[in-house]
């Protein structure tokens, strides 16, 4: 089923995953899968290393998520250094899996990549977008990308916004957010979406904390910010700690988007199961 149909009906709630990249981590993951399922999610997504390391394995988790578990499943695709030819093989495996969502994404530049071979046939994710829909008109939901804090390189909130209005022109059917951790930022940049006409739904990522230490490095490369009151709550306490105060966070965080209307939650489970059961055990 396309996940637009459903944001028509109903508040979503999905489940991100990576594909792992050693047997170790393919173990956890099926495990992991195999606890979520029993929440029923709405959707699951499954992501695409833009460096090319695990794109096959993407299809691959994708196809047994989709056979083994039933579920209705998006797959991210990514376009940095991508030519028509490779995202047509792609497209190739989504349809022989009868998926029929899609998450069109930029993806980032490997760091070794010299910067004259940057750009190409798919500069932005609107050229992907804009692709997809010329070449298969609507026979995918598409999906994109929002940052509620902004994106690391937009020269400012509003050039950003005009960018994720691009993608949507393109034909973008809604927009799953980077994780945030302060509500503010989400009800803000929903303000300001309003304000430039951007109507489609917004669902919210949302990862519950269980390793602080973890989460700040990671946000400071992906543009999110952390509070300082929950860095010091968090920092240097023992791993159950953690994971209680993360969780309790995340239900609140949680809580409060759903008062106010959210179209979804999207937890970035990081292939772990036990955080993301205590948010949607309290929530639901
Ligand atoms: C929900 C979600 C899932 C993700 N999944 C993955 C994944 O599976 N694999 C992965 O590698 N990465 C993933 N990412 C990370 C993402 O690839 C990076 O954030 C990347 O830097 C930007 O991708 P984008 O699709 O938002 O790019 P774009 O929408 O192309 O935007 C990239 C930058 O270019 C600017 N821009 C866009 N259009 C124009 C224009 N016409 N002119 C000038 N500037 C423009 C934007 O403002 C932004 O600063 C994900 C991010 C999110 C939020």
């Amino acid at each position: 089923m396309k996940i637009s149909e459903m944001l028509k009906t109903r508040r979503t709630v999905s489940f991100e995953f990576f594909p792992p990249k050693k047997e170790e981590g393919e173990n956890v993951l099926y495990e992991t899968i195999k606890e979520l399922v029993d929440y029923k999610p709405d959707f699951v997504s499954v992501t695409y290393g833009a460096g090319g390391s695990t794109q096959e394995k993407t299809v691959e988790w994708t196809t047994h998520i989709k056979k083994v578990h039933g579920l209705t499943t998006m797959m991210h695709l990514t376009c940095v250094a991508a030519d028509e030819d490779s995202i047509d093989r792609i497209t190739g495996a989504v349809d022989a899996i009868n998926v029929q969502n899609l998450l069109a994404l930029r993806g980032d530049y490997p760091a070794d990549m010299p910067i004259e071979q940057r750009g190409g046939k798919f500069r932005y994710a609107s050229d992907l977008v804009a692709y997809l829909r010329k070449k298969h008109g609507d026979k995918y939901c598409l999906g994109v990308a929002g940052y509620p804090e902004g994106h690391p390189e937009a020269s400012g909130m509003d050039a950003d916004i005009e960018n994720l209005k691009r993608k949507l022109d393109a034909g973008g059917d809604f927009i799953i957010s980077q994780l945030f951790f302060d509500n503010e930022h989400y009800f803000r940049y929903m303000d300001r979406l309003e304000k430039a006409g951007i109507t489609a739904p917004v669902v919210a990522g949302i990862m519950p904390i269980i390793n602080i230490a973890q989460v700040v490095r990671f946000t400071q490369m992906c543009g999110a910010t952390v509070p300082q009151y929950l860095v010091e709550k968090m920092d240097g306490k023992s791993e159950k700690n953690q994971f209680m105060t993360g969780v309790e966070y995340a239900v609140e965080q949680c809580r409060g988007l759903l008062a106010a209307g959210v179209a979804g939650l999207h937890f970035y489970t990081l292939n772990k199961h036990g955080a993301t059961e205590a948010v949607l055990d309290r929530i639901r």
